[in-house]
């Protein structure tokens, strides 16, 4: 009986999971999505405490300290992690939370591996022949896991500047050898399951791999790089799914990893490069590093508050794009003020989000749903840039790299091929920045320089504080 209504929360449990991913791909529905997900993976858990029984020994789970002491721990960490991070610092998050994944992916299979090799030894139940596949399995899951847990600890810390990018000539070889060499014993292992040392070298191997393999990559290219960790946690949870027999398990390791690998080849596209030019290209890394300077010396007219004001009140039509900058200033709630003002004032107004504006995907959507900003008002980049020559004014938020012309224009560009927002085909283009510096990519903007182009200076939620008095008085 006991079993049965266990199978009915794993049941419960994959059927929520599959509903809250389904939901997250719409904005509307995606914070009930995440809601449900979560209430599925409740009763899983609550399920399993309560409800497992091994099949062999008919015990229950007894020792209900431990797992109630880290479940609230982990419960009072997560949650106030989760109140207290700013919408800037949520890749960091995402990346920190991710490595915890992998972690424990790669300590179930340590455990399991002592387990197993004390049964061995006891020699009495189990042969070589009947453990080599969950042998196998545990290598894996040791392997992606401890990868995915490395990396994404280096990602996080590259994401909060604490750890600087590192490359050095013949590091991608050096790298494919960690790997190879890691997998080479893990094939060993699973032959003799008997040298239990061997288990201990494969993890330093993966550690030093998931290391290597994030520390040369540049700050623009993370959130890729993070999505790709998320699929290997994914990918390492399901393998503690198949060794625990456990059906909730493996159902959400395989949608993380399937959701992951979409997303990194969905971002690849909005950036439109492979996946192996994010790993050992160098875009945002490099050049950035060698930007100092770029974009100060570039002519470039400014207009005042007062100007801005005027223009945007007596268009027709208004698109503003938000960038990185508008996360940064935190003027979202500004923004909103601003659009509603122009709307009472009869003007149509509308938001074009680039798919990589901000530092994830997704990035600006979340912080405009935080002002309230109607989801109605969000325009896709295509949507957006089939509308940009039947608009009066956009306004540029923050943004930068994401409306570089040279992405169509300059094949030398490292974002050539980058789609973009083409506000250039727009009458009237404000953009809001502090000063002339480059954006992520490190590159200049043309559009900075072009006749239709004004710059409005300032912090953005200053500026758009200050636009609301200017267009008060309109
Ligand atoms: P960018 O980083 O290109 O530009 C942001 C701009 O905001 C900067 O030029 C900066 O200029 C300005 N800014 C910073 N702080 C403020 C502030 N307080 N007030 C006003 N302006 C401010 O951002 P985008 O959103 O245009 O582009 C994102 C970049 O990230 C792209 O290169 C994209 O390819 C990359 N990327 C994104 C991914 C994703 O998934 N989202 C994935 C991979 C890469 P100044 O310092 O002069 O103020």
């Amino acid at each position: 009986m006991g079993l049965n209504l266990l199978i009915i929360c794993y049941l419960f449990g994959s059927v929520t999971f599959i509903l809250g991913l389904k939901m997250l791909s719409n904005p509307v529905s995606a914070r009930r999505g995440n809601l449900i997900a979560a209430t599925g993976m409740f009763v899983a858990i609550v399920g399993t405490i309560f409800l497992y029984r091994n099949t062999e020994t008919g015990e229950h789970l007894h020792n209900y300290t431990w797992i109630f002491g880290g479940l609230i721990i982990g419960a009072i960490i997560g949650t106030m992690a989760a109140r207290k991070v700013k919408m800037t610092a949520m890749p960091e998050m995402v990346s920190l939370f991710n490595g915890m994944g992998g972690a424990c992916a790669a300590l179930i299979s340590l455990v399991e591996f002592n387990h197993l090799s004390k049964e061995l030894l006891a020699g009495d139940t189990i042969t070589f022949e009947n453990i080599r596949t969950t042998v196998l399995i545990i290598v894996l899951g040791l392997i992606i896991g401890s990868v995915s847990f490395a990396g994404s600890m280096i990602a996080w810390g590259k994401l909060n500047g604490k750890v600087k990018d590192f490359s050095f000539p013949g590091q991608n070889i050096l790298n494919l050898l960690l790997l190879a060499v890691a997998l080479a014993l893990g094939a060993y292992l699973v032959m003799y399951p008997t040298h239990t040392f061997l288990l201990y070298v494969i993890l330093a191997l993966a550690l030093s791999y998931g290391v290597m393999f994030v520390m040369p990559i540049g700050g623009a290219d993370m959130p890729v790089v993070i999505s790709l960790l998320n699929s290997f946690t994914g990918v390492a949870a399901a393998c503690g799914g198949f060794l625990y027999d456990n059906k909730v398990m493996l159902t959400g390791g395989i949608l993380v990893g399937a959701a992951g690998t979409l997303l990194t080849i969905l971002m690849c596209k909005a950036m439109n490069r492979s996946l192996k030019n994010v790993l050992i290209g160098s875009f945002g890394g490099n050049a950035k590093n060698a930007a100092t300077g770029v974009g100060e010396h570039v002519a470039y007219k400014e207009i005042s508050l007062s100007d801005a004001a005027m223009v945007m009140s007596y268009a027709n039509k208004v698109m503003i794009v938000p960038g990185y900058g508008l996360a940064v200033a935190q003027a979202q709630h500004a923004c909103h003020e601003l659009e509603k003002l122009l709307i009472e004032k009869g003007v149509e107004v509308k938001y074009a989000i680039h798919p990589v504006a901000g530092r994830m995907p997704g990035h600006m959507n979340v912080l405009l749903a935080e002002a309230d900003v109607s989801y109605e008002k969000l325009e896709e980049m295509e949507q957006a840039n089939d509308e940009f020559k039947a608009t009066d004014v956009v306004l540029i938020l923050g943004a930068n790299d994401v409306v570089n012309p040279a992405a169509k224009n300059d094949p030398a560009s490292p974002i050539y091929g980058m789609p973009i927002l083409e506000v250039e085909l727009a009458k009237t283009v404000i953009v809001n920045k502090r000063s002339m510096k480059p954006g992520y990519a490190g590159i200049e903007n043309e559009l900075f320089s072009q006749p239709k182009t004004s710059m409005l200076f300032g912090d953005a939620k200053k500026v758009l504080q200050d636009l609301l008095i200017e267009i008060k008085k309109v």
